[in-house]
């Protein structure tokens, strides 16, 4: 077992934990800072954002239309001081990523453009074509080059977090390029892991999506919150489950039933296609229900018309939209329909912090997708992540450089490491035969699917919990067909699959839980929100029996609890 110190480890290379390392390592040349990720950091799921990032940056906008957009679309359950301090701070990281490089789409005076997105009220969203993700974290990774100060471990696969008297010790990680495993001494961490869709069946995340940060936090105590609140994206390619991101639907597209009628208008008249994505979600769903879909090899879908944009417009803000219709369905939006159903997209929910993006663990913090703030409450609004990243990642950076620097490592008792060690070696690598990865993968994924997915009810839920139980049994028989050391995918198929039966555990249990309807969360039992018993956040604890569920009130400041009319 090899040994190394840093000051800072960030765990993640997207863009919370890139933004998080420059921002930690740019309080002191003095501090050290690891970045830890089991893929190449570009190739992270931010890298695969498409639409924008919203911040208020034009004469028409201003925080509080920004921050009530978002309250709003979060169901009145997002911390409102956490929106607040967002809103405040997002166009800052906006103009910071201007000048590391990040080449923003331009208007005709040459000023940075905005674009329509779903549920705001006015232009908002700041976008590179619609490839954002991908110029996003090519500026944050050519500029966390520039730090001397910055130890990159790339490949490098956590398997846990040790800590101590709730105090952070550091973490175990695996080097995937020679089966090393390796023990990090840290004095503060910042897990920016990002999210879990691939717990679904149908899901636009990337494979490596896999709520590893998450399940490491709730393992060693640290309660996961808001977890039933998972987004279905409306627009989906059917089969492949690839995004067509919410900007083809701000540049004007069109959502069409087989009737070639815009249904939205029976949900969300005032809106319509720029509605909030959990009510355009169902509003898909009931239109396949009522026979209203168009029937296809992958099931029923309904349609994006972009036709009446035109192929100039189409090329100029949706190249990739058509490049991937191209590729993945074989037809042109230029002058044919994109099928498409929703998929889900994003998880509200994620590690307990407070608005220092602090775990209640000491020294330990956790921002982006795999974190909750709560920013975002029961619904997100399309375009407020990356930029919760950026906002959140430096907060992270932030503290836990102050937090490094006042504080010193703590000591380590090496048998819990050793435990690690010996559990990865000897309980999963070498078991001789066993179930394969693979079939308790399929299994979870498609009960989640199937009975925690856009429409929720008491009996499938308890169902579920009780399926991912019997997987967490079958998964004690899971055997690796590979033991060699030298990229063992297998070995990396079965620690994700582990955390990913952690956060289905913890979306299952909180979503039974849950008896009211808000945003993402829909019970069909109970179909309305109910604000006098549940205008509060779900924190999920780990136990060794069932997991056990606490309440936390939402921080309300201005903006009181109203109905949510589109
Ligand atoms: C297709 C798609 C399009 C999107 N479009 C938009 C958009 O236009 N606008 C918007 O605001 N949001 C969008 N989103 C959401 C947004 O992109 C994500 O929420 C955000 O990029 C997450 O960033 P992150 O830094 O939290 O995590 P990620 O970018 O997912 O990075 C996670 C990092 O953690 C590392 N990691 C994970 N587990 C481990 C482990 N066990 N050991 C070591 N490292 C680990 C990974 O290697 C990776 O580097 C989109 C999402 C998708 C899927």
């Amino acid at each position: 077992m090899d040994k190394y110190s840093h000051d800072v480890i960030v765990i993640g290379g997207g863009a919370a934990g890139l933004r998080a390392a420059i921002e930690a390592a740019s309080k002191s040349p003095k501090l050290s800072v690891a970045i830890v990720s089991k893929v190449y950091p570009m190739r992270s799921h931010t890298v695969s954002a498409e639409g924008g990032a919203a911040a208020a940056i034009k004469p028409d906008d201003n925080f509080d239309l920004h921050a009530y957009d978002t309250i709003k679309g979060s169901d009145f359950l997002a911390d409102q001081d956490a929106v607040e301090l967002f809103v405040r701070l997002a166009p800052r990281e906006i103009i910071r990523l201007e000048h590391w490089g990040c080449p923003w789409n331009r208007d005709q005076e040459g000023k940075i453009d905005v674009r329509w997105f779903g549920g705001m009220s006015v232009k908002r969203t700041i976008h590179a074509a619609d490839k954002t993700g991908f110029y996003l974290l090519h500026t944050l990774f050519q500029t966390s080059l520039k730090y001397d100060n910055i130890v990159r471990y790339d490949e490098y696969f956590v398997t846990s977090i040790i800590v101590e008297n709730n105090r952070f010790c550091g973490i175990t990680a695996l080097s995937l390029r020679d089966g090393a495993f390796h023990f990090l001494k840290g004095k503060a961490a910042i897990i920016a892991t990002g999210g879990a869709g691939q717990i679904y069946k149908f899901t636009t995340n990337g494979a490596i999506n896999t709520g590893d940060g998450m399940a490491l936090a709730y393992r060693i105590g640290v309660p996961l919150k808001d977890m039933e609140f998972v987004q279905f994206h409306p627009t989906c390619l059917p089969g492949s489950g690839i995004l067509i991101s919410e900007a083809a639907r701000g540049e004007g597209g069109y959502l069409l039933n087989n009737k070639y009628e815009r249904f939205l208008k029976n949900y969300v008249p005032t809106k319509m296609e720029l509605g909030p994505r959990d009510i355009i979600s169902r509003a898909i769903v009931n239109e396949i229900r009522l026979g209203n879909g168009f029937k296809g090899k992958h099931g029923d879908y309904v349609a994006l018309d972009l036709r009446h944009l035109g192929e100039e417009k189409i090329e100029e803000k949706l190249p990739q939209i058509r490049e991937l219709a191209k590729t993945f369905v074989g037809i042109d939006p230029v002058n044919e329909l994109i099928p498409v159903r929703p998929g889900q997209h994003y998880f509200m929910g994620g590690v307990h912090v407070d608005l220092n993006t602090s775990t209640p663990v000491a020294g330990l913090f956790a921002a982006g997708e795999a974190s909750c703030v709560s920013i975002n409450g029961a619904n997100r609004l399309g375009s407020n992540s990356l930029p919760e990243c950026l906002v959140f990642g430096a907060i992270s950076g932030e503290h836990a450089a102050k937090f490094a620097i006042e504080h010193d490592y703590c000591n380590v008792a090496y048998e819990n490491i050793q435990i690690e060690e010996k559990r990865i070696f000897d309980q999963l690598l070498k078991k001789e035969s066993g179930i394969a990865p693979a079939e308790i993968k399929y299994k979870l994924k498609e009960t989640m699917e199937e009975k925690v997915g856009i429409l929720r009810n008491e009996k499938e839920l308890l169902e579920a919990c009780r399926e991912v139980e019997k997987l967490k049994e079958m998964f004690k028989n899971v055997s690796a067909g590979d033991k060699t050391m030298i990229f063992n995918t297998d070995i990396v198929e079965i620690l994700e699959l582990d955390f990913m039966l952690d956060v289905a555990e913890a979306v299952a249990y909180s979503a039974l839980y849950r008896k009211e309807s808000r945003g993402a969360h829909y019970r069909t039992d109970y179909p309305e929100r109910n604000d006098k018993e549940y205008l509060a956040h779900t924190l999920v604890y780990k136990t060794r029996e069932k997991p056990q569920i606490d309440y936390l009130p939402v921080k309300i400041t201005k903006w009181q609890p109203a109905e949510r009319k589109y």
